[in-house]
C-alpha cells in the first residue's frame, strides 16, 4: 500500500512537472475574409472563415474574440474611464471650459446610433456546428460544445456585421484630415492563449495582442477609392490605384465595387485605410522592401508627404542594421487614424503639414514594425518593451539620420522620468497598461522609462553590448510572443553580467536611483547609496597634478563587470550604504557618471571640488 501510494505520488509529481514545463509553444491562426463595405453608411458584412490550431498542451473548453468597436458606445468601460481619469486623452474628449480651467466632455458619451462603433457576431460554428455565445462589452465569450485537444486543429465559421464608428481614437469614419475609412481593430479577433493563459481583456484604451498566423482578406469597396493596409495585394491589375505594374495591362471589372485580395503571412492583425482621395506613391528601397504612401491628394499635405519618403528609407536600412532584417516585402505610411499607431507591415498616421512633424512619428511607427510587430509582446502588460524601445532606436536613428549625430545614447530624454517621480507619478511598469492612474504616468512610464531601460543598459553592461544584446534578442524571438525575462536574458548572455535585479528594480518597483559623494578625505573617496536601487558606479577623479583617473565600481550581484579601460574596483554590495576606496594621487575633484545616463534623481550631490 505504501509502495503504491509513493508510486501514486511520483506519477502525479512528474505530471506536474511535465504541465508546469518552460518549453515555448504558441496558437495559430488562420484567416480568410470576406467583407462588403458601404462607404455611406459606414457599415460592412462579413464572413470569417478561422482555422485555429491549440499548440498548446491545454484542452480547450472556451475561447473568446475581440469586438474592438463596441468600445465606442455610450456607456462602455472606455466611456465610463474617459469620464473618469483625470488627464484624458485630448483626442478623446471635448473641452467645454476654458484652457485654464477645463471641463472635459466624452465624445463617446455623444455618439449617436448611426455614429457609434460595433461589431456583431450573427452565426458562429464550430466544425460546421453551432456554438452559444455572448457578447459582454468588447469581448465575445464562446462556450465550445465540444473542447479543443491539445495539437488540434479546429475551424470556426462567422458571419459578422460592423459599424466603423466616428473617428474618436485610432480607428473611424472621416478622421481630422478627412480620411474617410481608418480600419483597424476592425473584425472579431481571436483573443491570444498562452502560458499565462487567456488574454481576453476589455477594450477601454489599451492596447493590444494576438495570435500569430496568416491573413487572406478580400474587401468588396466602392471603385473609386484607393485601399493601403496590411498585406500583399494579390490582383492588382484588377485594382489599379497605384498598385498595377505599368507595363501590364489593366483589367479592371466593370461596376460599382472593386474586389481588392490581400494575403499577409506571419502577422498577428489586419489593417487598412482607405479614401477615394488618396496619393499612393510607391519608393523601391534597396533593401528590396517596398515602400508605400497614401495620403490625402492636397496641397496641405503633399510636400511633407512626399519629402519624408527617402527618409523613411533611411530609417528603415538603420533599423535593418541596428535590429535585423525586416522580414516583409512591403511596409506602408498611410494618413489616417490620429498621432500614429502601429499595425502589421503598415503605420496610420494623421497630420504632416510640416516634415518635421511626421519624421518623427515616421521613424517612430516604423521602429514598432521590429518592436511590437515581429517581437510581438503583450502590449497591455508590458508596454515598456514596445512603446520603450520603440523610441530608443527611433531616437538614435533620428540623432544620426536627421542631426548628423553619432546614434549614441543620451540623457536628454530623462527628463520626463525625473518629472515623474518628483509629482509622485512613477509606477512600476507592471502595472497593466489600462490601469495606469493618469495617461501621464502610462505616458513617462511606457516610452521614456521604457527607452531607459535600455539607454541605462548602456551605463551598465556597455555600448557594445547593448547593441549585440538587441541583435540577438530580435534573431532569437522574432515571431513569437517575447516577455521582459527574454531581454534580460539575452543581455547576460551576451555580456556576462547577472541582471535580475537591474529588471526587477528599474521595472518592477519603483525604486529610484541616488548615489552621493560622501565625503573626501585625504586621498580616501566615501560613496553614499541614498536611494533603495544599485547601480555600479563609473568615477571620474581628477588630481591636483592636473591628471585624471576613471574608476568603475561593479555591484556584487552582477557577477562580472562591463568592458572598461577606467580602474576596476572591488564590488559594492548593496546592504552596506557606504563605499570608500583610496587613490594614489591628491584629489582635486570627484564626479558620478560622467555619462548622465545613470538615472540618478539628485546629482547635486555627485560631484565634489577640494
Ligand atoms: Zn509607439
Amino acid at each position: 500500500m505504501k509502495k503504491l501510494l509513493s508510486l501514486i505520488i511520483t506519477i502525479f509529481t512528474i505530471s506536474i512537472v511535465a504541465q508546469n514545463n518552460t518549453s515555448y509553444w504558441q496558437q495559430h491562426v488562420d484567416y480568410t475574409m470576406d467583407v462588403d463595405v458601404d462607404v455611406k453608411s459606414y457599415q460592412y458584412n462579413g464572413t470569417q472563415k478561422l482555422v485555429y490550431t491549440n499548440n498548446s498542451p491545454d484542452v480547450l473548453y472556451q475561447v473568446f474574440y475581440h469586438l474592438y468597436y463596441n468600445a465606442f458606445q455610450p456607456g462602455s468601460q472606455m466611456d465610463a474611464r474617459l469620464q473618469a481619469v483625470t488627464d484624458p486623452d485630448r483626442r478623446m474628449v471635448d473641452n467645454i471650459g476654458t484652457k485654464e480651467n477645463p471641463i472635459y466632455e466624452s465624445k463617446i458619451a455623444k455618439l449617436q446610433p448611426d455614429e457609434i462603433g460595433y461589431l456583431k457576431v450573427k452565426s458562429l460554428k464550430k466544425n460546421g456546428k453551432s456554438v452559444s455565445y455572448n457578447t459582454e462589452g468588447t469581448i465575445l465569450e464562446v462556450k465550445l460544445n465540444t473542447p479543443i485537444q491539445p495539437g488540434e486543429q479546429v475551424i470556426f465559421d462567422m458571419i459578422f456585421e460592423g459599424q466603423l464608428p466616428v473617428h474618436i481614437r485610432r480607428a473611424g469614419r472621416n478622421n481630422k484630415d478627412g480620411v474617410a475609412l481608418s480600419m483597424a481593430q476592425w473584425y472579431p479577433k481571436m483573443a491570444e492563449y498562452d502560458f499565462e493563459g487567456w488574454h481576453a481583456h476589455p477594450y477601454i484604451a489599451r492596447e493590444f495582442h494576438g495570435v500569430w498566423g496568416n491573413f487572406d482578406v478580400t474587401l468588396h469597396i466602392d471603385r473609386s477609392y484607393t485601399v493601403g493596409g496590411t498585406g500583399y495585394l494579390q490582383n492588382p491589375q484588377e485594382m489599379g490605384h497605384g498598385y498595377e505594374d505599368k507595363t501590364k495591362k489593366l483589367n479592371i471589372k466593370k461596376g460599382e465595387k472593386l474586389s481588392w485580395h490581400f494575403v499577409a503571412p506571419k502577422v498577428h492583425d489586419f489593417t487598412w485605410a482607405a479614401d477615394p482621395n488618396y496619393t499612393h506613391d510607391i519608393r523601391k528601397t534597396r533593401s528590396g522592401t517596398e515602400l508605400h504612401f497614401f495620403y490625402k491628394n492636397t496641397s496641405t499635405y503633399k510636400k511633407a508627404w512626399r519629402d519624408v519618403q527617402p527618409l523613411t528609407e533611411q530609417a528603415l536600412n538603420y533599423f535593418n542594421e541596428h535590429i535585423g532584417p525586416y522580414p516583409y516585402k512591403q511596409y506602408s505610411v498611410i494618413q489616417g487614424g490620429d498621432g500614429g499607431m502601429e499595425y502589421a507591415m503598415c503605420t496610420l498616421i494623421s497630420g504632416g503639414k510640416k516634415l518635421n512633424g511626421l519624421v518623427g512619428t515616421v521613424f517612430h511607427e516604423l521602429a514598432h514594425s521590429w518592436f511590437q510587430q515581429v517581437l510581438a509582446n503583450n502590449e497591455s502588460k508590458h508596454s515598456w518593451m514596445d512603446e520603450g524601445f520603440a523610441t530608443y532606436i527611433s531616437g538614435l536613428a533620428s540623432d544620426k539620420i536627421l542631426y548628423g549625430g553619432k546614434g549614441k545614447p543620451s540623457a536628454k530624454q530623462n527628463r520626463g522620468y525625473f518629472y515623474a517621480v518628483k509629482n509622485g507619478l512613477d509606477l512600476p511598469l507592471t502595472t497593466n497598461a489600462d490601469r495606469f492612474n493618469t495617461n501621464t504616468s502610462f505616458g513617462i512610464g511606457s516610452y521614456t522609462k521604457g527607452s531607459m531601460f535600455l539607454s541605462q543598459l548602456n551605463y551598465i553592461i556597455g555600448e557594445e553590448n547593448v547593441q549585440n544584446t538587441i541583435k540577438k534578442y530580435y534573431e532569437d524571438f522574432k515571431f513569437t510572443h517575447p516577455v521582459p525575462n527574454d531581454i534580460k536574458r539575452t543581455a547576460e548572455k551576451v555580456s556576462g553580467i547577472q541582471l535580475g535585479w537591474y529588471l526587477n528594480e528599474w521595472i518592477q518597483t519603483s525604486h529610484t536611483i541616488d548615489y552621493a559623494v560622501a565625503e573626501v578625505k585625504d586621498k580616501t573617496i566615501t560613496l553614499a547609496r541614498i536611494g533603495q536601487m544599485p547601480m555600479p558606479m563609473d568615477v571620474s577623479v581628477t588630481y591636483t597634478d592636473g591628471s585624471a583617473e576613471e574608476f568603475n565600481i561593479p555591484i556584487c550581484m552582477m557577477r562580472g563587470v562591463k568592458p572598461t579601460k577606467s580602474t576596476i574596483l572591488n564590488d559594492w554590495a548593496w546592504g552596506h550604504p557606504k563605499y570608500s576606496f583610496t587613490t594614489t594621487k591628491e584629489i582635486k575633484s570627484v564626479a558620478i557618471d560622467p555619462s548622465g545616463l545613470m538615472a540618478d534623481i539628485d546629482r547635486s550631490n555627485n560631484i565634489f571640488y577640494k
